[in-house]
């Protein structure tokens, strides 16, 4: 099942429930403030993104992150901090996270309720998880493959500081070999084309190479963005869309991008 999830109108992310033996799984639960609410009886974050992870500690039930960031889980004051001096007013948006009350380590290679295998895959972030639903040969990129949105056919990196390009190929590659499928974005749709895996790393090349140009003469997001738009179309759509979609996915991408080149 598929839970799209709005923030004053924007939306967000969408949260993935799957149905094992009758045990609900929600994958992503979204920021705090987003609606509508989910009921699930356990949550998997691919990392603890706000976006992504915020509501974990709302909705009361067993929470399973990145081994060495679960504790930021427990007790957010410190995210919530970090996220607030990153994003401004957004965070405010999104809102504050609660404590999770029973959180739960996720190790590389790890198989939960003997159907989802857990794919450590940094890059996006250092705790950042993927998971694979082995049945149903689905995988389920988080941020770790790029924010598709099938409405305007756009493919993009998401690339927040502290982005790590080495680790981020490393780990497209890793999955790509898995042999998905289907792929799940919570940015913000499932597909069965999973040559987007391919398609994405190629990309990643090229605007890595674009940051790394503009940074060596001197330039700004501003720059960055103008050069991806001249190289790939899928820059010029994204920026189109404007409003919270620019300012919080586009922007942070340009930002993380230039400080890691
Ligand atoms: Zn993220």
């Amino acid at each position: 099942m598929e839970i799209r999830r709005y923030v004053q109108g924007n939306h967000i992310v969408t949260t993935y429930i799957l149905d094992i033996g009758g045990t609900r799984i929600a994958i992503d639960p979204g920021p705090p403030n987003s609606t509508p609410p989910i009921e699930a009886d356990y949550v998997l974050c691919t990392h603890i993104h706000n976006d992504h992870c915020g509501s974990a500690g709302h909705l009361g039930k067993p929470v399973y992150a990145h081994e060495r960031y679960i504790r930021h889980l427990a007790d957010p004051s410190r995210l919530w901090q970090a996220t607030r001096d990153t994003l401004g007013s957004i965070a405010d948006l999104f809102g504050e996270p609660k404590p999770a009350r029973d959180v739960r380590p996720l190790r590389d290679g790890d198989r939960l309720f003997d159907a989802i295998d857990v794919y450590f895959t940094p890059g996006h972030a250092p705790h950042h998880v993927m998971f694979y639903f082995r049945d149903e040969g689905v995988l389920f990129t988080g941020d770790g493959a790029g924010i598709y949105v099938p409405e305007i056919g756009v493919i993009f990196p998401t690339t927040p500081p502290p982005f790590r390009y080495d680790l981020y190929v490393e780990s497209l590659r890793k999955v790509a070999s898995i042999g998905a499928s289907k792929l799940c974005f919570p940015h913000f749709a499932c597909t069965e084309d999973v040559d987007l895996l391919k398609v994405h790393e190629e990309q990643i090349k090229a605007w890595r190479e674009a940051a790394l140009a503009v940074k060596g003469r001197g330039g700004g997001p501003e720059d960055l963005l103008a050069e991806l738009r001249r190289v790939d179309e899928n820059a010029a759509k994204a920026a189109e869309k404007g409003g919270l979609f620019y300012s919080f996915f586009v922007w942070q991408t340009l930002v993380g991008l230039l400080q890691s080149a």
